[in-house]
């Protein structure tokens, strides 16, 4: 793929995009958030350094559409790598929503600032944490998104999660993982699996410890 407009239809074609997501790919394009801009669209995940990824544009694009972003909403990014999932879901919120996104690797926190501040994005708050506790201070969440591997799903964060909120997030071993959406409907929680995926993994309390990097 030539450029971010073909892999757009691309992610249309394929159905893993809707048509908000891709306007909201449109104005966040992936080659401002991988280290070599020439491989930025192709649908693989990329190296961005310290041993992780930012995510193939097809799980990137699935995952927005799935999460069923609303304008105005307070959303949380557990994992945020190159910054490039946290843009587009601030670019789907809109300025009166927000975006937190907490990353464990300070020098990927750095790394994301920079990207996000070329689009100049005012509604994102990059935070150097461990995310498996997720944010309780601004908890509830309309929108949770994890985007690495949990052995199970952190307790915390459906705790975190609003009432008719939803939550994503990947669950099983170091080499493959279910993607499951949680759902808090009238305080009750329901979860669904959605597809195999294979992410790197969560390191932190309610994850899987340092070992495993
Ligand atoms: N969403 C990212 C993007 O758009 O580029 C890709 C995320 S990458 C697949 C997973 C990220 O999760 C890594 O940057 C990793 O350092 C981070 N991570 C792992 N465990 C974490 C934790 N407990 N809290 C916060 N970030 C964590």
């Amino acid at each position: 793929m030539q450029d971010n407009e073909v892999m757009i239809n691309y992610l249309l074609e394929h159905g893993y995009a809707d048509a908000k997501v891709a306007s909201a790919l449109r104005k966040v394009p992936r080659e401002l958030f991988v280290l070599n801009a020439k491989e930025a669209y192709v649908d693989i995940p990329l190296s961005i350094g310290h041993g992780q990824t930012i995510s193939a544009p097809s799980m990137v694009a699935t995952m927005s559409r799935v999460l069923d972003v609303k304008d105005g909403m307070k959303i949380l990014e557990v994992g945020t790598g190159s910054g490039w999932q946290a843009a587009i879901l601030a670019e789907l919120v809109g300025k009166k929503g927000g975006v937190y996104t907490i990353e464990r690797l300070g020098e990927l926190v750095e790394f994301a600032r920079r990207n996000i501040e070329k689009l100049r994005f005012k509604n994102v708050r990059i935070i150097n944490a461990d995310g498996s506790e997720g944010l309780v201070k601004e908890a509830p969440f309309d929108r949770i998104i994890v985007t690495a591997a949990a052995p199970e799903i952190p307790e915390p964060l459906v705790r975190q999660l609003a009432d008719n909120g939803k939550l994503l997030v990947p669950v099983g071993s170091k080499y493959w993982q279910t993607l499951i959406l949680v759902e808090k409907i009238n305080g009750k929680v329901e979860r669904r699996d959605l597809m195999e995926v294979l992410f790197v993994p969560l390191i932190g309390k309610h994850a899987y410890g340092e070992g495993l990097e």
